[in-house]
C-alpha cells in the first residue's frame, strides 16, 4: 500500500505556489488511482498554517509542517533535514514535489540518503493495475521515456507548467509539527540575499501567456538598405511591457552579440528556444524575423497556438510550423500593435 506524500515549501508571503498546487493535482491523480493508497501533505518554510488552510478541501488526511526561520529560504542543509523528517513523520512510499529550483537541487540527494530513487522533470503521472508510471522527456525533449520504479522511497519532482493546478478549496487545516534536528553544519550557509534583474528587465517569464520570439531578422538590412536596430529594441521593449510575454530567440540572434555585431541587449543565450536551447510552455507563441528553422522550432514543441511573422512566405513557418503565418514586415505589425495595446491601457 502506497503513502502519497506532497511535500511543498512555502513562498516568502507564506502562500503556495502555482507549482506546488500542480504537484498536489499530480499526488491527487495518484492516490485516486491507488487502490488503498493515504495521501498526507507535509510543507516547509517561514510559515507554512496559510498555506495548509489554502488547500484544507483536498483528499489529504494529515499535514505536517516545519515551519520558522531557519527554514523560509532556499539552503541545501536545512531544507534536506526538513524534507527528510517529514518524510520519516509521514512514513511514505511516494513523494510527490513540485520541480521548482529549491526543491530540485535537494530532494535527488535526500532520496540518496534514504536509499531511494528520485526522477526529476516529470511530466506526467498515471497508474496501470499497482503499478505508478511517470512520465518524462529526454534528449532536449525528441523523446518521451515512461518508467516504472520497484525502489521505495521514490521521489517525483513534477515539472511546473506540465499538469492542471489542483482546484480544492480552503478551509481550516490541523498542521502536525514535525521535529527536526539541525545539524551544526545547516547554519554555516547563510543566506544574505539575492541578485536577480529589476522585475520589469526580467524577460523570461514562464507563466507568461504568450512566448514572444525575436529572430535575426530584426537586425538585418530592411528595404531601405539599412539596419534598424535601436528601433527595434524599442517595438520590442514596448511590447513585452504591455504584454508581459516572455522572451525567446533564435539562436543566431543571440549568437550575434558574440561575433561583436549590434544586437539587441536585453538578450542573452538564456532566451534561446531550439535544440541547443530551451523548450518552455506556453499556450500561444508569436515568432518575429525568425525562419523557423527545425533546430530553432523543436523548441516550440509545448507551445500549443503558434504564428509567425515573416516577409518570406516560403519560410520554414509556411511549412507546417506555424498555423498561422503573416507574410508581413514586423516592424511595421508590431508597431501597429503597440499602437493599438497603448490605446487599449490609456
Ligand atoms: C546543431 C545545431 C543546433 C542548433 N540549435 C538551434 C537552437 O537551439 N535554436 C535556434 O534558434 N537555432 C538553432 N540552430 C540554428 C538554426 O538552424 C538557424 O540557423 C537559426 O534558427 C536561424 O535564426 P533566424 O531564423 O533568426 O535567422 P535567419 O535564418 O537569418 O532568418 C531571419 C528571418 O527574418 C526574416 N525577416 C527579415 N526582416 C524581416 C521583417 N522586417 N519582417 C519580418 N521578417 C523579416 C527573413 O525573411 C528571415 O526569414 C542550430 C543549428 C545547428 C546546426
Amino acid at each position: 500500500m502506497e503513502t502519497i506524500l506532497l511535500l511543498a515549501h512555502t513562498e516568502t508571503d507564506g502562500s503556495l505556489a502555482k507549482s506546488a498546487r500542480e504537484a498536489l493535482h499530480a499526488a491527487a491523480t495518484l492516490h485516486k488511482s491507488l487502490a488503498g493508497s493515504k495521501l498526507v501533505v507535509g510543507m516547509v518554510g517561514e510559515s507554512v498554517q496559510a498555506a495548509a488552510n489554502s488547500i484544507a478541501s483536498c483528499p489529504a488526511t494529515k499535514y505536517f509542517g516545519i515551519a520558522g526561520k531557519d527554514f523560509s529560504q532556499s539552503r541545501y542543509a536545512t531544507d534536506a533535514a526538513a524534507a527528510e523528517a517529514i518524510y520519516k513523520a509521514a512514513q511514505a512510499t511516494l513523494v510527490v514535489a513540485p520541480a521548482t529550483s529549491r526543491w530540485n537541487r535537494v530532494l535527488p540527494g535526500v532520496a540518496q540518503r534514504l536509499g531511494g530513487r528520485a526522477d526529476t522533470h516529470v511530466t506526467g503521472v498515471s497508474v496501470s493495475g499497482d503499478k505508478v508510471t511517470v512520465n518524462r522527456w529526454y534528449y532536449r525533449q525528441r523523446m518521451e521515456a515512461t518508467l516504472q520504479r520497484a525502489q521505495r522511497p521514490w521521489f517525483i519532482l513534477i515539472d511546473p507548467g506540465s499538469q492542471s493546478p489542483c482546484q480544492c478549496e480552503g478551509g481550516t487545516a490541523t498542521v502536525e509539527k514535525v521535529a527536526v534536528a539541525l545539524p551544526d553544519s545547516a547554519k554555516r550557509t547563510t543566506v544574505t540575499g539575492f541578485h536577480a534583474l529589476a522585475a520589469d528587465e526580467q524577460t523570461i517569464r514562464p507563466d507568461a501567456q504568450l512566448l514572444f520570439v525575436t529572430g535575426a531578422g530584426w537586425t538585418k538590412k530592411q528595404a531601405d538598405g539599412q539596419t534598424h536596430v535601436s528601433a527595434a529594441e524599442k517595438l520590442i521593449r514596448d511590447f513585452l511591457q504591455f504584454s508581459r510575454a516572455s522572451l525567446g530567440s533564435s539562436k543566431s540572434l543571440v549568437d550575434q552579440s558574440g561575433e561583436g555585431q549590434a544586437v539587441l541587449s536585453f538578450l542573452s543565450h538564456l532566451n534561446q528556444i531550439g535544440q541547443t536551447g530551451a523548450t518552455p510552455r506556453h499556450p500561444k507563441g508569436l515568432s518575429t524575423c525568425c525562419h523557423g528553422e527545425e533546430p530553432h522550432t523543436v523548441g516550440w514543441r509545448f507551445i500549443a497556438e503558434r504564428r509567425a511573422i515573416n516577409l518570406d512566405p516560403n519560410c520554414g513557418w509556411a511549412h507546417g510550423k506555424a498555423d498561422v503565418l503573416y507574410v508581413a514586415d514586423a516592424f511595421a505589425v508590431m508597431g501597429k500593435v503597440n499602437e493599438l495595446l497603448a490605446a487599449k491601457k490609456s
